[in-house]
């Protein structure tokens, strides 16, 4: 049953009932899984979108498709450890160590984000 406590959003991540407001991210209604990649994705789309309606042109806002992406979750267990879960299959160690403990991810996403490393 879909939960009610989610910004109930269309597959243009516009809010229901309101055609210039977006949601993204954990808090919206689609069944995607709740990642932090989703939402990067879902950002940018807003973005466009943003621009798109800014133009006048609401016929051409494209529909959010996930990117198949590998299905990972990687939890901190503190500086010296971690776990993480790929495709169902669960496991702690040096992997999920030095994906997220290092820094909790901050320098892979600013550099994605083309930012310098933080200081
Ligand atoms: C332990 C853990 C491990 C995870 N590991 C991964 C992973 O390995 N890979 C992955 O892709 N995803 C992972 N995720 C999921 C990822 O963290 C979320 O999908 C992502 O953070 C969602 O981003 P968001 O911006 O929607 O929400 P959030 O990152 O939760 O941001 C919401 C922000 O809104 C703020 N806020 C809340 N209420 C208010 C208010 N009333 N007023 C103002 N601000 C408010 C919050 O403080 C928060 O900063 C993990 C999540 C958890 C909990």
């Amino acid at each position: 049953m879909m939960c009610k406590c989610w910004l109930q959003v269309n597959n243009f991540l516009q809010v229901e009932g309101h055609s210039n407001w977006f949601a993204l991210g954990d808090i919206t209604s689609l069944s995607d899984y709740r990642l932090g990649r989703l939402a990067l994705d879902q950002g940018a789309l807003v973005a466009a979108h943003i621009k798109t309606l800014h133009g006048g042109d609401a016929a051409k806002l494209k529909a959010w498709k996930k990117h198949n992406g590998i299905e990972m979750i990687v939890v901190s267990l503190g500086r010296n450890n971690g776990a993480m879960a790929v495709w169902g299959w669960g496991f702690s160690g040096w992997l999920p160590t030095w994906i997220k403990s290092r820094d909790m991810m901050v320098g892979m996403t600013r550099k994605n984000m083309g930012l310098p490393a933080a200081a």
